[in-house]
């Protein structure tokens, strides 16, 4: 939800973007082909990264450990660390602002938002601006992080996706679970739920 989101309003606001998907080794692909329609619908250019042989070093995450269960409830609650995979953000967006900078794009945008920095330290604040000074720091070409969410809550984010024209219930994913119709019970589903019925 957040990424589209995301995706829509950067397109709102005129900016050429090339969208990149990871697949981590992650439970499930649903997203990413979800991610696709969506690249597809807008007829933006879209990478599927394959950082599988990677997810295989990330174990200890129920994302990315098959034999760990997704946890269910609220992403406020302890358990939901089980879905920390280390280091995650960072690897990602290093390789978006590597391949940003080789291709002539002049930022990283990312959607990560209030209801992120709870569980996810790489979603916070901080995290983003040492990012981008490590960046900027590390390379000859200026590349700037762009996350234009993230003091907003999920709630705040489908309202302006819904203003932008989303479609959230037949264009995104976000259940943990890759079964046919989402869990409702995992911390995304219920994120969502909540998100929806707040907006
Ligand atoms: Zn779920």
């Amino acid at each position: 939800m957040d990424s589209t989101t995301l995706l829509y309003q950067l397109l709102e606001e005129g900016d050429e973007v090339l969208a990149i998907s990871f697949d981590y080794g992650q439970r499930h692909v649903k997203e990413l082909e979800f991610a696709a329609r969506t690249c597809e619908k807008l007829r933006v250019s879209h990478q599927v990264v394959d950082l599988s042989d990677v997810g295989r070093l990330l174990g200890g995450s129920a994302l990315t450990s098959g034999d760990i269960e997704v946890p269910h409830g609220h992403y406020e609650h302890e358990s939901m660390r089980l879905t920390v995979v280390p280091n995650r953000n960072m690897i990602m967006m290093s390789i978006a602002a590597g391949h940003a900078i080789s291709a002539g794009y002049d930022r990283v945008a990312i959607a990560v938002h209030a209801g992120d920095h709870a569980v996810y330290p790489d979603c916070r604040p901080r995290f983003i601006e040492v990012f981008e000074d490590a960046v900027l720091e590390g390379n000859y070409g200026r590349v700037t992080v762009y996350a234009p969410f993230i003091d907003m809550t999920k709630t705040g984010i489908v309202r302006l996706g819904r203003a932008l024209g989303i479609d959230y219930e037949n264009d995104t994913w976000s259940c943990y679970e890759g079964g046919e119709e989402p869990c409702g019970k995992c911390g995304t589903c219920v994120e969502r739920a909540e998100a929806l019925a707040g907006a």
